[in-house]
């Protein structure tokens, strides 16, 4: 079954205003007419509201770096859904591994933050994946079956509609290190195989799962053209508008 493919871009925490409004132009205009896929930018928080006046009514949809889970109160450092709603978001990135590693945040926080995501209308993209050392010590699918599992505990079938995954192999991200589409196929399939078992078939079959970890214009086409892959989640080359457009434009191959 074919999904819709979705194409993120994962600012990271790069850009000013005018830096991002700049990128975020140069994106609309590649997506002018694009009706088949679906193209999300995921800024810093502090522009995307002029990020989405750049890009109102192009389609292309916003999504904050990461999201609380309260609509308001004494949580310094933290965006909560309703600022991400007010600011023209659509959807949060949760779970990223820069979020696991660097800023020590774990599968029961990131489990509240996809809660707290779909509680407020938000779309959650639940990020996903191994470290080098884990990969190496056969542990791959043990880990990603303890982030899928305690990531979306709590979360009915109704709701998955509304979740996209991410599998991202640590040891890919920024590394120029990507998985090989079989590697990343494997994973994939593993992932909608246990949806499948933790839902139904039918949620299982419809969840768009994304690849991240080094997706390049060189790389994109073979990714997709896998059977369980829709679509990617793209750092470094998701600053330049070029290649961005690349990936956008992906054909498979
Ligand atoms: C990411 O930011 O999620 C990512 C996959 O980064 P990169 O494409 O640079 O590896």
């Amino acid at each position: 079954m074919k999904r819709r493919p979705l194409l993120v871009g994962n600012w990271k925490m790069h850009t000013t205003v005018l830096d991002a409004c700049h990128l975020a132009a140069d994106i609309a205009k590649t997506c002018v007419g694009l009706k088949d896929r679906d193209v999300l930018l995921a800024p810093p928080f502090t522009v995307l509201s002029q990020v989405a006046h750049v890009v109102a009514e192009t389609g292309i949809l916003l999504a904050a770096q990461n999201v609380c889970w309260e609509a308001q109160g004494a949580f310094t450092g933290e965006i909560s859904p309703l600022m991400v709603l007010d600011a023209g978001g659509a959807a949060a990135i949760v779970g990223h591994s820069e979020r696991r590693q660097i800023f020590h945040e774990d599968n029961a926080l990131i489990n509240k933050r996809v809660r707290g995501a779909l509680a407020f209308g938000l779309v959650p993209i639940l990020c996903v994946g191994e470290t080098l050392d884990e990969r190496e010590g056969g542990q791959t699918f043990k880990i990603i079956e303890e982030h899928i599992r305690s990531g979306l505990a709590g979360v009915v079938a109704a709701d998955m509609g509304d979740t996209v995954l991410a599998y991202e192999p640590v040891w890919a991200i920024g590394t120029g290190q990507t998985a090989t589409k079989e590697q990343a196929q494997e994973v994939h399939a593993f992932i909608r195989n246990l949806v499948a078992g933790m839902y139904e078939k039918d949620v299982a079959d419809q969840i768009r799962i994304l690849y991240g970890g080094s997706v390049k214009p060189d790389n994109i086409d073979a990714l997709m053209a896998q059977d369980d892959i829709d679509g990617a989640l793209v750092g470094g080359a998701a600053l330049n508008a070029e290649s961005f457009e690349r990936i956008i434009h992906f054909q498979e191959i």
